[in-house]
């Protein structure tokens, strides 16, 4: 699929008048659209509902919108939940996935009336101690162990992630919980990340329903919810097909046709945490490039850096460039595509065939809506970038302002040498 930036040249030299590279950008009518493809896809289940993964883009204003498509959080930390919180989500809203719960994190989920899902069996008596009793509405994280496969294809590890209950776990979980007073009860899973497949979801719907209706069967729980979480793959690669959110939802919907009508569990609710799917390709790191250099390779050395975008980095993740205004030019020249921290990983591209590149000109590193700006770290004391929300009319917002030295130096504020940081700062803006 060719990929195309969802901004134009000419709109991005305008916004780049009022907002330096880098920064993020992300696309309001891409995200809305697609949200409401992913709520019709999954129609025909009354009780359906996304709860967006916020560590792929926490950012209140990105929520927001989630918030009016009529889509909850998924929060894996106390700040995500303060978030959550903040922006007025119900406490049904609000679903808690998260693994190696510190207590005051449970605390705040209970007291906000999220669903908690539990990680692990001994969170059972952990929870308790912690908020004094066993919520009604509770989830279980599910791990089948060895390998997720879907047809040949090995999707993913199960057995050595250090995720969910075993399924004999799970049977005695759910009896511990029902005798502690819990009337409601959920199923998770999360097994396989960036599946560009329309199969991932449907096999995986197959084992939870399989592990729902021998729960049900076994224990006797009220199983309200299935809860296929994310990893739902968006096409990085312009090679890549990308997923068919319909067909995705069929394909769930025949699974539980087959599974849960027949064993009774046809009202069932199914809700899903998509994160990469919701955002990613609806955000782009726009970047300049600042330098060239050839020594015994070309490099272009641009103002972004893995601390704007850590995923090339630490997966050797593809992320598709643009060169604005040179879209229909050959792609004759090979780069590494650099940022400027002290590591040599610090590059977007390697060998990539691109245009010609002058100093000045405009890159667009697509795909980077979800889980970009939200891994960035400080390291080199490089600050994060801005994040602006390209609006439906066209209007740009500043959804997160830039780091500054400040922000950078704040943590330092109860020693005495953060007069002096300021007073340097001061000296030099
Ligand atoms: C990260 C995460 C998600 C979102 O994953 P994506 O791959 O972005 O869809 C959903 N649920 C849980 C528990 C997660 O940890």
């Amino acid at each position: 699929m060719k990929k195309e930036p969802f901004v134009t040249y000419g709109q991005l030299k305008e916004i780049v008048k009022k907002y330096p590279t880098p920064f993020h950008l992300y696309d309001e009518a891409g995200i809305r659209k697609n949200a409401e493809a992913v709520k019709e896809a999954f129609s025909w289940n009354p009780g359906f509902k996304e709860y967006f993964a916020v560590k792929a883009t926490p950012n209140p204003f990105i929520l927001e919108l989630f918030k009016e498509c009529g889509i909850g959080c998924d929060c894996s930390s106390m700040t995500e939940l303060m978030l959550a919180d903040a922006l007025g989500f119900d406490g049904p809203e609000i679903m808690f996935s998260s693994n190696a719960t510190p207590p005051e994190e449970f605390l705040y989920a209970d007291k906000i009336g999220a669903v908690i899902n539990l990680d692990d069996f001994t969170h059972i008596a952990f929870l308790e101690k912690t908020i004094g009793r066993i919520p009604e509405t509770i989830s279980c994280r599910f791990n089948p162990g060895g390998l997720f496969q879907i047809s040949n294809s090995i999707m993913d590890n199960p057995g050595d992630a250090k995720y969910g209950f075993t399924l004999e776990q799970l049977i005695e979980g759910f009896r511990l919980l029902k005798e502690k007073g819990a009337k409601r009860f959920g199923l998770h899973a999360f097994l396989a990340s960036n599946t560009v497949t329309n199969a991932y979801y449907p096999a995986l719907a197959k084992t939870l329903f399989e592990v729902a209706v021998t729960l049900k069967e076994k224990t006797g729980a009220e199983i309200r919810f299935i809860n296929l979480s994310g990893g739902i793959g968006i096409p990085y690669h312009p090679d890549q097909e990308p997923n068919d959110i319909y067909a995705i939802g069929e394909g769930v919907k025949k699974v539980y046709e087959e599974t849960l009508i027949p064993a009774g569990m046809g009202d069932v609710a199914i809700y899903t945490e998509l994160g990469r799917y919701m955002t990613g390709p609806y955000g782009c790191l726009v970047t300049s490039a600042v330098h060239e250099k050839h020594i015994h390779k070309e490099y272009i050395g641009c103002d972004a850096c893995a601390v704007n975008l850590m995923r090339p980095a630490m997966y050797g993740a593809y992320h598709h460039i643009t060169v604005m205004g040179k879209e229909d030019c050959a792609c004759d020249h090979k780069y590494d595509i650099t940022g400027s921290l002290c590591e040599n990983n610090d590059k977007f591209a390697i060998d990539r065939m691109l245009p010609k590149i002058d100093i000045g000109d405009l890159l667009v590193i697509h795909d980077t809506g979800a889980h970009g700006f939200s891994m960035g770290y400080n390291y080199n004391g490089k600050l994060k970038s801005a994040e602006i929300l390209l609006k439906e009319d066209g209007s740009t917002q500043l959804i997160r302002r830039a780091e500054t030295p400040e922000d950078y130096f704040a943590t330092f504020d109860c020693f005495e040498v953060y007069q002096r940081l300021d007073a340097i700062k001061k000296g030099w803006m």
